[in-house]
């Protein structure tokens, strides 16, 4: 049966081309008129300001991004069959890319044409994130989808801040089976660590860092490594396993270096081999610096420091604070491993941050490697605002 769209979009002249080109966001300023009265995430048809027919979408009057299309082909109609068909092929591509991993994003939104939908896969346990009008809606559907195809023993949900900018309530609990009430045991890259499900940060676990933390764990032979924003202490076991004499977490949440020391239990490591310190990571760099404490590797993971356009130069005066003074504790030859989530940090700026710093801090830093998100976060190259994580690492003289 074709359902109609329960309402039509209507774009300003010239604003047709990024849809075309498969652009899946809709601002309101490329919008000339909203006809009908559809409900927050109800399906719109998109139309070119000559009235041809241009893509299905979800629309929502409460969000800047006024539209997220869904499908570019007429015939598409998203009923249940189409969202099951994107779901199976979003966990299909996992399976190819990420055959092993027992902890994986199966669901990335928009880059698995799949808007606002986040699900990561913690072995039998899925956590799921609604972070759209449209995704809030098809949810109920989205879960039985999810228990068809993959049986988990529960499926919990996790909010976002995100999800106030699209209108939505804060949102936790579990949809479906039992949520484990203690923390359940994951595995990356052959170490095991605890997470909960049904609390900590994001969906859990830092998933999107898995192949870096391998990748600068093969740096840490016989080096001192400082960890800092370690939430649960993912890197440093990394960097234990990979030869490190020894490494400090450095994190504000309690909670978080609570589960890091368990986490260096799990897999073996003695307390001679690590520290966890709960401070302000700005501040204890610059403590350490007053004491002239240096390191071999240092890893700066923070947080998302810029959350609008209008955080950008907050966040990268942030961003080149922490990685001057960081520059600063190294050892000469040391190693600095550096990241940032901030989609609106570009790749580009994000590297003149480095040179900043390294021109305050007066070293010579060479880049030698960079990092992104992993593969089960691909991005879409009709998309590219889906690459939102990018490292540097840096040879500091
Ligand atoms: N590197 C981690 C993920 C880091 S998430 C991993 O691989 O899993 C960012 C962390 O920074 C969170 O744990 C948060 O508690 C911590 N944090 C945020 N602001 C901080 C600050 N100013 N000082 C110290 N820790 C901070």
């Amino acid at each position: 049966m074709r359902k109609s769209a329960a309402g039509r979009i209507v774009l300003q002249r010239g604003k047709d081309k990024p849809v075309r080109q498969r652009h899946p966001w809709i601002f309101s300023g490329a919008i000339q008129r909203l006809e009908g009265d559809p409900e927050p995430g109800a399906i719109v048809d998109v139309l070119a300001s000559d009235g041809s027919w241009l893509a299905y979408a979800e629309h929502n009057p409460a969000s800047q991004i006024r539209a997220r299309v869904i499908a570019w082909d007429q015939k598409s109609w998203p009923d249940a069959d189409f969202w099951r068909q994107r779901i199976a092929a979003s966990i299909e591509r996992r399976r190819q890319l990420l055959p092993q991993a027992q902890a994986r994003r199966l669901v990335f939104a928009d880059s698995d044409g799949i808007p606002g939908l986040i699900v990561d896969q913690y072995g039998e346990h899925l956590v799921l994130q609604s972070l759209t009008a449209g995704a809030e809606r098809r949810k109920a559907q989205t879960v039985a989808i999810l228990v068809d195809l993959l049986h988990p023993d529960s499926i919990s949900e996790r909010g976002d801040p995100v999800r106030k900018k699209e209108g939505l309530p804060p949102v936790e609990g579990t949809l479906w089976g039992t949520t484990p009430a203690e923390a359940i045991i994951v595995t990356e890259n052959g170490h095991r660590f605890w997470m909960d499900v049904g609390g900590g940060q994001k969906t859990g676990f830092y998933l999107d860092q898995a192949r870096n933390r391998a990748a600068v764990a093969a740096y840490c032979q016989g080096a001192e490594v400082l960890n800092a924003f370690s939430y649960t202490g993912a890197f440093a076991v990394h960097a234990l396993a990979g030869g490190a004499r020894h490494v400090i977490n450095v994190d504000s949440s309690s909670a978080a270096l609570k589960m890091a020391a368990a986490n260096f239990q799990l897999n073996g490591m003695g307390p001679e081999r690590w520290q966890n310190i709960e401070a302000d990571v700005f501040t204890q760099l610059r403590h350490w610096r007053d004491e002239g404490r240096q390191f071999d590797l240092i890893i700066l993971d923070p947080p998302k420091f810029a959350t609008s356009r209008r955080q950008i130069d907050r966040a990268a005066r942030g961003y080149k604070d922490i990685n001057w003074l960081a520059m600063r504790l190294l050892r000469p030859g040391g190693l600095l491993a550096s990241f940032s989530c901030s989609g609106l940090i570009s790749a580009d700026l994000f590297q003149k941050i480095l040179f900043g710093a390294a021109l305050d801090a007066r070293r010579e830093v060479r880049i030698i490697r960079h990092f992104s998100q992993a593969s089960d976060h691909p991005v879409l190259l009709s998309f590219p605002q889906a690459a939102y994580l990018k490292g540097l690492l840096c040879h500091v003289a």
